[in-house]
């Protein structure tokens, strides 16, 4: 979740939702659920591997989808 990016097509990038739900024996060795563990508790993952929303209203400085980049 960040104001700026280095995506080239785009001024600033939002991430709406991190973690997820094992579903099946595919999942056993996700790498999603490895980089959640690592860097859980930081702002990226502020609860790990399980499911976090992040409203558009309550997100980073971008404000969300369609809201511009700047600050
Ligand atoms: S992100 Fe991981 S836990 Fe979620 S469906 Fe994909 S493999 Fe399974």
């Amino acid at each position: 979740m960040g104001n700026k990016t280095a995506i080239v097509w785009t001024e600033s990038s939002w991430n709406p939702v991190s973690g997820c739900t094992k579903v099946s024996p595919g999942c056993d060795h996700c790498y999603a659920e490895k980089v959640a563990h690592r860097f859980a508790g930081t702002k990226a993952y502020p609860n790990g591997f399980d499911v976090t929303l992040r409203p558009t209203d309550s997100t980073s400085r971008c404000g969300g989808p369609g809201r511009g980049g700047s600050s």
